[in-house]
């Protein structure tokens, strides 16, 4: 029986986002030049709207929308609308994991594309935090149960830290799941500090398809990150932008000053900013909101680059609040600290609470630290303030976070 509480399949006039919106989101975004390719499946046989230009993704040599939706968000079990609408402007590309929205992801998705009708039409990464070659299939598995679809594109290895993980065992499960043709392609995402270390070991792998990693404004002038970007360019791994906002601690203070920088926002800045390294192929974004899809559409879209001053605007807004964003490169500063802490993942969670607003999710995954490293009270950090090469003022955060966390 049908349940009259479920959500409806959003109607074009309730959700579609005229041109006249686009054109006001990007406050006069010139859609010249814009491809205006064929709807998606979703939209129907209406007129043709703007679709998020493609890149290939490396050695899969298939396109994806530069643009790709972010599953680490509270979705609709049953149809969430955010996915339809960002399927009308051709962001096609669906990222899971078990884990998101506290294991309720993956079954969204599922759910999305059974309504939708669009399984066939839609790309779906998904990922395993389990790291070995058993608990990565095992993990996979139910990945494709959750997902309702007998294969998947994409999965990666979630925030995976240790090379050694990529092992010949490994490399043997990924190569079973894709002649069972469960499986499209493989890789990895890299949340840590060695995010270089890890695009060297990508590069080295042929079966490492693609990486997601973090990449933003803040790391334009690293010369160690661009040689690893090279490097995994250059050996054809298709290379995924995350944490494109780089807000890795609480800065809101500081934003207001550049709140907007020309004709975009800063978080359209950001996005724009990393589109423009050719290297990438795509950035992902966490879209809560419509107002947040509707954005990044925008900014997507318009294909004029971003100007001189615009530029210079990020570089300036990137200097300002520094010393507010965690890198995650706690070989530096962990080992000032006379006690087993963990900063870098401390501080992580702390976003996850200021800037995410999903303090839940945050208090649980600190409850999931060693409970050495939830001990925060009675520790001086001011060592790890001094070796801390990007000036964040760790005492305070980690005050901070024993506030927040209780501990
Ligand atoms: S506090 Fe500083 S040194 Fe420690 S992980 Fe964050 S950015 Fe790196």
């Amino acid at each position: 029986m049908k349940d009259p509480k479920a959500p409806q399949a959003p109607s074009k006039d309730t959700l579609q986002i005229s041109r006249r919106d686009l054109l006001s989101i990007g406050s006069g975004v010139a859609l010249a030049g814009v491809t205006l390719g064929p709807n998606p499946a979703w939209a129907g046989p209406s007129k043709p709207l703007p679709q998020v230009p493609r890149r290939v993704l490396g050695k899969t040599k298939q396109t994806v929308p530069i643009l790709l939706f972010g599953g680490a968000v509270k979705l609709d079990p049953r149809f969430d609308p955010k996915m339809a609408e960002a399927l009308r402007f051709g962001v096609d590309y669906f990222d899971a994991a078990d884990c998101y929205g506290g294991g309720t992801c993956e079954a969204a998705v599922g759910a999305f594309h059974q309504r939708a009708k669009v399984r066939d039409k839609i790309w779906i990464t998904s990922k395993s935090d389990a790291h070995s070659p058993e608990g990565m299939a095992s993990t996979f598995d139910v990945s494709l149960q959750k997902l309702r679809t007998d294969r998947l594109d994409m999965y990666f290895l979630h925030a995976l830290k240790d090379p050694a993980h990529l092992s010949k065992e490994m490399e043997r499960k990924v190569a079973l799941l894709k002649k069972q043709g469960k499986l499209r392609f493989f890789g990895f995402s890299s949340h840590h500090g060695n995010v270089v270390e890890m695009l060297h070991a990508a590069a080295k792998l042929p079966w490492i398809d693609a990486v997601m990693f973090r990449y933003n404004f803040r790391q334009y002038g690293d010369a160690e990150l661009n040689k690893a970007i090279d490097a995994a360019k250059k050996a054809d791994v298709g290379l995924i932008a995350m944490k494109t906002q780089g807000s890795e601690a609480s800065f809101r203070t500081r934003w207001a000053p550049f709140e907007k920088t020309g004709r975009w926002n800063k978080h359209q800045a950001v996005l724009k900013a990393v589109w423009q390294d050719e290297r990438i192929s795509a950035a992902v974004s966490h879209m809560d909101t419509f107002d947040k899809l509707r954005e990044n559409i925008a900014a997507a879209v318009d294909n004029n680059k971003l100007t001189q001053v615009e530029r210079e605007a990020l570089e300036q807004y990137a200097q300002a609040t520094r010393g507010a964003a965690c890198h995650g490169c706690d070989h530096h500063c962990n080992s000032a600290v006379d006690a087993p802490v963990q900063i870098a993942d401390t501080l992580r969670l702390l976003m996850y609470h200021d800037v995410y607003k999903e303090p839940d999710k945050a208090l649980r995954l600190f409850s999931a630290l060693p409970e050495s490293a939830r001990k925060l009270t009675g520790i001086d950090f001011s060592g790890a303030s001094s070796a801390c090469p990007h000036g964040v003022d760790v005492v305070a955060e980690m005050r901070r976070a024993s506030d927040v966390f209780r501990c």
